[in-house]
């Protein structure tokens, strides 16, 4: 791995890994789960409440920061870091899959891909060299090279000339990339639901040579079987002694499942997003808070979490905030998520370092059956 950045296995059960990623600015437990500070802020949330809920990592969205407020003013003003007040580690994506997916008058070529802004219209361009080098301004500790994201369905075809250009790509980025010590740098496997074509990919990402890997492509889409599918072998295929990173995942049932197939870190908007919508991820499952039947219910949310909107409010209160769009509301209640995904991924390193994984999964399933306690 690049210097002064290491990763270390500590146990396994079955596939399941738990192990620690160091870097100078501190210790990535794995499975990780990473929040999504998409424009340099977890929506809702200060950055040290978003540590107290137990991350040791976020996510930082290469797209949305190039445009605004621009990655050149980002390194003047001394990084991401220093600008958004998180002095741990930040990975940032390359910017290719929120090209293709926000905005307008693309075209891609070889080179790249050319857009206007969906903020102000403006023309960009998009290259390995400049996603390295927007990446490298920003000052991202884990760096992600640039690739297309193969949309879902795509027939054998399709995927296999767009998983070759991003091969192409992968080995544009790691030159672009050159020898930064202290900054790792993470290839993309892709190759849709195509296993010989997911072999090609990590055949050619091993041979370029990545500090850790991602399995690209997935969480587009396919479903939850499909891509339990594909992680049946997709994460065997990369090297075991380096990180294996699932983008854009996922509800807390498609995190277990991944991480029960070898998968180490992963990131969705999902707790953040559903939490300033009134929706509650518990131990129970999915909790709808604008529900009428919480109107008068002096319970808590989940009356075994240690969170602030659990320990110190009603779901009366959680609904009535909700209701009346007051800001508390989405912040309680992403804290609340964002507590309780980083709980999963705590009681999974527990588990799988005491090698009871195949029991804390039961135990999980089984209480997510019960379903929301009973209306009073
Ligand atoms: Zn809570």
């Amino acid at each position: 791995m690049a210097t002064g950045i290491s990763f270390t296995l500590h146990a396994t059960d079955g596939r399941a890994r738990t192990g620690v990623i160091a870097t100078p600015r501190g210790e990535i437990r794995t499975p990780a789960f990473m929040p999504v500070g998409t424009a340099g802020t977890v929506k809702a949330m200060m950055p040290d409440s978003v540590r107290a809920t137990g991350a040791d990592i976020l996510l930082g969205n290469t797209y949305h920061l190039m445009l605004r407020p621009g990655a050149e003013r980002v390194a003047r003003l001394g990084g991401l870091h220093g600008f958004m007040n998180w002095e741990r580690p930040i990975l940032t994506d390359s910017g290719g899959f929120q090209v293709m997916s926000l905005s307008s008058l693309r075209k891609m070529t070889e080179e790249g891909v050319t857009f206007s802004s969906h903020v102000d219209g403006s023309k960009h361009v998009l290259t390995p060299e400049r996603s390295m080098e927007i990446q490298r301004l920003l000052g991202s500790d884990i760096v992600m090279a640039f690739d297309e994201c193969t949309p879902f369905p795509a027939t054998e075809a399709v995927s296999v000339e767009s998983m070759r250009r991003s091969m192409r790509w992968a080995q544009r980025s790691r030159d672009a990339f050159g020898d930064r010590p202290g900054h790792a740098l993470f290839g993309i496997q892709q190759g849709s639901v195509f296993r010989d074509q997911r072999e090609e990919s990590a055949e050619a990402l091993k041979g370029v040579g990545f500090d850790g890997y991602a399995v690209g492509g997935l969480a587009v889409g396919e479903g939850q079987a499909m891509m339990f599918e594909v992680l049946d072998y997709a994460p065997g295929m990369l090297p075991e002694d380096r990180p294996r990173y699932l983008m854009g995942v996922g509800k807390p049932d498609d995190i277990v499942g991944a991480v029960k197939r070898g998968i180490d870190m992963m990131d969705c908007v999902l707790p953040s997003r559903s939490g300033r919508t009134g929706q509650a991820w518990t131990r129970r499952g999915q909790v709808n808070l604008r529900n009428a039947r919480h109107a008068d219910d002096p319970r808590p949310l989940d009356e075994q979490c240690g969170c602030p909107a659990c320990r110190n409010y009603s779901r009366a209160y959680l609904h009535h905030v909700v209701r009346a769009n007051e800001m508390i509301a989405g912040m309680l209640l992403t804290w609340h998520n964002l507590h309780y995904f980083q709980e999963i991924m705590a009681g999974m390193r527990g588990a799988i370092a005491e090698g009871r994984f195949e029991g804390w999964e039961a135990d999980f399933h089984a209480f997510r059956a019960q379903g929301d306690i009973e209306p009073l």
